[in-house]
């Protein structure tokens, strides 16, 4: 914090009041002393006298602490600016995440499929082929969950019943029964099952 600056701006401020030292003092039931001594830099307005101080100033303690007036209006849209920003850059995120699952799962698929095929066309009946398909069967299990998971972490489910957007856990989701990503889940908000479908924001 800047002591100087905020001094220099306590004094612009009761300038423009058309304030005395003094008259500011009275005030706020201190000694005149204490207002040079913010004035000057050499100390900070107590906690207990801060809001009146702001109040008679016609200021906000975040801009007492800056030494600044901030123009609302544009902070305002600074900050909402800000959070679009953030929310587009989680959609497009989340989208690319869910789209790197289906191929994910898809090429997965394709694979297990061809192998499956390719084995039993060209392996005869016995322990070998037995093995061929038991790997491959558990490998494109495990791309399943991984895939799950990328669902899970990509974007959130929305309770049909209350609108609440939420993250279950992985077992949660696991084993709620689903149509592609839409899965039957008991909302955290309202504790009622419903049909949650997948949706990439908060917003
Ligand atoms: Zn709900």
């Amino acid at each position: 914090m800047d002591l100087i600056k905020i001094g220099k701006f306590i004094a612009d401020c009761r300038k423009r009041k058309k304030l005395t030292q003094e008259q500011l003092a009275e005030k706020l039931s201190i000694t005149d002393r204490a207002v040079s001594k913010w004035e000057r830099g050499l100390s900070l307005p107590d906690a207990d006298k801060m809001l009146d101080l702001c109040n008679i100033l016609d200021i906000n303690v975040n801009e007492l602490l800056n030494g600044e007036k901030i123009d609302m209006k544009e902070y305002n849209k600074k900050t909402e600016e800000l959070l679009l920003e953030m929310a587009r850059g989680e959609e497009l995120k989340n989208k690319k995440i869910m789209i790197n699952m289906w191929v994910l799962l898809i090429t997965a698929l394709i694979f297990y499929i061809g192998i499956i095929t390719l084995a039993v066309l060209t392996l005869e009946e016995g322990p070998i082929l037995g093995a061929v398909i038991c790997s491959s069967t558990i490998f494109f299990i495990l791309v399943c969950f991984y895939g799950l998971k990328l669902e899970i972490d990509a974007g959130y489910y929305e309770c049909k019943n209350c609108h609440y957007k939420f993250i279950p856990s992985y077992y949660i989701a696991l084993f709620a029964p689903h149509v592609h990503t839409t899965r039957y889940m008991k909302c955290p908000e309202c504790h009622k099952y419903s049909w949650a479908k997948k949706v990439m924001t908060k917003e």
